[in-house]
């Protein structure tokens, strides 16, 4: 059996993650969706929120579970007898880091792969901080993410509470 983690922050879940977690299942017998408990972003949700959010994102979905994990994905991997690490590429400027990444894995890991599946066209421009800079300007988010995380995610906002650093949409 290959069983698969897909690491990251998820802050919130969206809609690109969700379709890299799937295609990864459609491939690997179980995925592991891994939430990194304090990545070096700004967050607007805690660890066990945003475990929440991914959870119920692929509640009916038996091939997928969801974990918070702290420290080295390799470890992770040694200790939950994972073979492959799943990563999702959206853009070029993607690609550096995520190679600088899998490289480092396979030198700590020779064992185990790095898999980077490429972003569906309609999500290759999403991430958490799009999300998050949207909905902090009062844009709607539905079209990006699940019903529960655009209720969480508005409730966070409304009435002004809570910023977010906003880089570009209002360049
Ligand atoms: P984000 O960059 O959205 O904050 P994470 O840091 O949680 O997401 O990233 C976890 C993994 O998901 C990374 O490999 C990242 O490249 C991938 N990913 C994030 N957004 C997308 C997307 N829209 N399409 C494909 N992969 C994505």
């Amino acid at each position: 059996m290959v069983r698969a983690v897909f690491p990251g922050s998820f802050d919130p879940v969206h809609n690109g993650h969700i379709d890299i977690a799937r295609r990864a299942a459609n491939i690997f017998e179980e995925v592991i969706v891994a939430v990194y408990d304090k990545p070096q972003k700004d967050l607007l949700f805690t660890p066990q929120e945003r475990l929440d959010l991914v959870n119920e994102a692929f509640k009916e979905d038996r091939r997928i579970r969801a974990t918070l994990f702290s420290g080295l994905t390799v470890d992770f991997c040694r200790k939950n007898d994972v073979q492959v690490i799943v990563r999702g590429l959206r853009v070029f400027s993607d690609f550096e880091h995520e190679f600088r990444m899998a490289l480092a894995n396979h030198h700590l890991a020779p064992e185990i792969e790095v898999v980077a599946f490429i972003t569906s066209e309609d999500h290759s421009f999403l991430s958490g901080s799009t999300v998050k800079e949207i909905a902090s300007l009062g844009g709607d988010v539905r079209d990006f993410v699940p019903e529960h995380v655009r209720e969480l995610i508005s409730e966070r906002f409304k009435d002004g509470k809570n910023s977010f650093p906003i880089s570009s949409l209002r360049d």
